[in-house]
């Protein structure tokens, strides 16, 4: 046996002789995952055949997990195409879904396919800022306003420090909070094609140090939770974090007739009393169906950080039933419309989602199936123009969510869901 000996490594962890991050430093990242599988395995007495057997260096997840034992592997499908005219994204993607959720899917399919045939969703970025709040100690309510007066004076040299620290990052603006003697800064940028958290920690970090060279302010955490990072926050809902971004769709009468099996105004009623009433009652900060789902599933399978789940599927669906418009869009959909002059009406239905924080570069996305989603998507990497990839990809995640909601939607106003769970035997 070798000092690389995997079960030689694990026997000196057993006799507490090495602990078990210090793997690394007497192997090769694999060897060391496989020392402490082996570790695991005996003094759990399980078998971890399933967890060993993972496609990628463990090396390359270095930068994404400690302690590693292996992969977790996650059934991952694909639906569409996804048809988005969007200020990024363009014509038709296959979207990537990693879930264990049966059904889910199927659903989102359906909804795809309606969309397409509706001639494909609107979709855009409103606005892009990801944030970071510090928060500093200050006296009392006197120095608070000193405080916040400099930096509202000097935000220029705020961007000069935090833009110093990286070649992408810009910083939008600080908005200032004051809670008695605490102060927080939110600072907010455009992080291009990175979701940016490690970016914008690194920045702020450069700008606190201006801020408490120049004020009476103490640094006391460099986030002090108006960020709002992994948790249900109203400011992120309001103020957007990450990408805010709006898909929408006029589906037609007859289509959703034909393929959904109901009437718009049967959905629009069903998305003021769920999604819209019954959300309220129920005093949710998400007023939707299920958009965590098509957003968790599109995280897992292209590397997002998971657990931003939380805010990112914070969406608001509206519906309403329209009067039958001439469309500029196609001459087909024109002609559909001249046929149906039976008084059917359009469903005009769109989510919104106020704080999508996705990337194409850095954290997760250079893992190699999290990449190879990525790619077909057409969106690995950094955009041309730095951004544009990152905004393609939160439309088309948007426009799948919204697949998600109308094919849900439909099937509570057509009373289909309990039997298409039983015929998808769920
Ligand atoms: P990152 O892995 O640090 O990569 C981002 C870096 O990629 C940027 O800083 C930038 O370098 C570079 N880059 C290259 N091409 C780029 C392009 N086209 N657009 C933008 N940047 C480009 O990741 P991150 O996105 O900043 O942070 C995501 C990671 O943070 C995830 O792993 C997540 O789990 C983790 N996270 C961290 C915190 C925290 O508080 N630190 C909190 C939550 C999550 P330059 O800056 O040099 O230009």
């Amino acid at each position: 046996m070798t000092a690389t000996d995997p079960d030689a490594l694990a026997d000196r962890v057993q006799d507490g002789d090495l602990r078990i991050h210090e793997l690394e430093d007497h192997a090769d990242p694999d060897t060391a995952a496989e020392a402490r599988r082996t570790f695991v395995e005996r003094e759990t007495d399980t078998e971890l055949d399933a967890t060993a057997d993972y496609a990628f260096a463990a090396e390359q997840a270095e930068s994404t997990v400690e302690n590693m034992i292996g992969a977790a592997q996650i059934p991952m499908g694909v639906v569409g195409p996804v048809s988005v005219s969007g200020g990024a994204a363009d014509g038709e993607h296959y979207l990537p879904l990693a879930t264990t959720e049966g059904a889910l899917l199927a659903s989102v399919n359906r909804g795809l396919s309606v969309i397409r045939d509706a001639d494909g969703a609107d979709a855009r970025v409103t606005k892009n800022g990801m944030t970071r709040a510090p928060v500093f100690r200050v006296d009392g309510v006197a120095e608070a306003a000193e405080t916040i007066e400099w930096v509202d004076d000097n935000v220029d040299a705020l961007r000069e420090a935090a833009e110093s620290t990286t070649s992408h990052g810009e910083l939008l603006a600080v908005d200032t909070y004051v809670v008695g003697d605490s102060v927080y800064l939110r600072f907010a940028y455009d992080t291009k094609d990175a979701m940016g958290m490690n970016m914008v920690t690194i920045a702020t970090g450069e700008a606190c140090e201006l801020v408490e060279a120049e004020t009476p302010a103490s640094l006391v955490a460099l986030s002090g939770n108006l960020c709002s990072d992994k948790k249900p926050a109203a400011i992120n809902a309001v103020e957007g974090r990450g990408r805010s971004v709006t898909a929408d769709v006029v589906i037609p009468g007859e289509l959703v007739e034909e393929r959904l099996h109901t009437t718009a105004e049967a959905i629009a009623e069903a998305n003021t009393r769920k999604n819209l009433t019954g959300s309220a009652k129920a005093g949710s900060l998400g007023f939707n169906a299920h958009a965590a789902n098509v957003v968790a599933a599109a995280f897992l399978a292209t590397g997002q950080d998971e657990a931003q789940v939380v805010e990112a599927a914070n969406a608001i669906t509206t519906m309403e039933a329209r009067e039958a418009t001439a469309s500029p869009r196609s001459d087909e959909r024109r002609s559909r419309e001249r046929e149906h002059e039976d008084g059917t009406t359009d469903l005009y239905a769109a989510v919104s989602l106020a704080s999508l924080e996705v990337g194409t570069v850095g954290g997760g996305t250079k893992l190699p199936t999290q990449a190879e989603a990525l790619d077909v998507l057409g969106l690995r990497g950094g955009g041309d123009p730095a951004g544009s990839n990152a905004d393609a990809l939160a439309e088309i995640i948007a426009v799948g969510a919204l697949a998600g909601e109308l094919s849900l939607l439909a099937a509570l106003s057509s009373r289909h869901l309990a039997s298409a769970h039983e015929d998808l035997g769920r």
